[in-house]
């Protein structure tokens, strides 16, 4: 079987975690998340989590050959993935296809999830995150049944350390700056498309799931 893989692209808060548990969860695509990758790293304190820690912090990039090596080790576990928060930058999306190449993969579609700069901090300021399983809520559009914990673990739920105001800006400055150019890298291959991610999160995976069935 072919190793097929999607790339989920769009600013932080765009929906993209969201996305690819749920594009796990009904259609086996396994989430690559390079952040959640990271923050696993950090919690664990390991090597790369010191050196990834302050990056984080200011919402700046972790060097390229860093998250490369993470993602490498993971797509060797899976043959349908999903990568949320990789590639950030053209470099990264080189290296991408040198990997993709050498193990046999081939990238299916890159999804943009379009949603305008206010409603994203708006959103990033409301989420919060279950510290067990990963699930992520709004406690405005999307909240939990019970106040402010998760419904299927029961613990509370917790404000990652980097959606404060501050870093919130600088991580939309890097994607701008850093991501962004990457539309019109895998626009101009063919393989970009773009859905409207400012709705409901069933509305937008709908659209999702309409393009990765549909006949090329
Ligand atoms: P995310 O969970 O995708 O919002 O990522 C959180 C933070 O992890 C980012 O602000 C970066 O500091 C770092 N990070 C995640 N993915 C990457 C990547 N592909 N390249 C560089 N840094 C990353």
């Amino acid at each position: 079987m072919e190793r097929v893989g999607i790339v989920l692209l769009g600013p932080p808060g765009s929906g993209k975690g969201t996305q690819a548990k749920k594009l796990e969860k009904e259609l086996g695509y396994k989430q690559i998340s390079t952040g959640d990758l990271l923050r696993e790293a950090v919690r664990e304190g390991s090597p790369i989590g010191k050196m990834a820690e302050k990056y984080m912090k200011e919402g700046a990039l972790v060097p390229d050959e860093v998250i490369v090596k993470l993602v490498e080790e993971a797509l060797l576990q899976t043959q349908k993935f999903t990568l949320d928060g990789f590639p950030r930058n053209t470099n990264q999306a080189k290296m991408l296809e040198g990997l993709l190449e050498s193990k046999g993969a081939v990238l299916q579609h890159v999804i943009l999830l379009v949603v305008a700069d206010d409603e994203i901090v708006k959103r990033l300021l409301a989420r919060r995150v279950c510290p067990v399983c990963g699930r992520v809520y709004n406690l405005i559009t999307s909240p939990p049944k019970n106040d402010t914990i998760c419904d299927d673990c029961g613990v509370e739920l917790v404000k990652r350390q980097d959606d404060n105001e501050v870093t919130i800006r600088n991580r939309l400055k890097v994607y701008r700056e850093e991501t962004a150019p990457l539309i019109n890298y895998y626009r101009s291959k063919g393989i970009l498309k773009e859905v409207d991610a400012s709705r409901q999160p069933e509305a937008i995976f709908s659209d999702i799931v309409e393009i990765i069935s549909a006949k090329k």
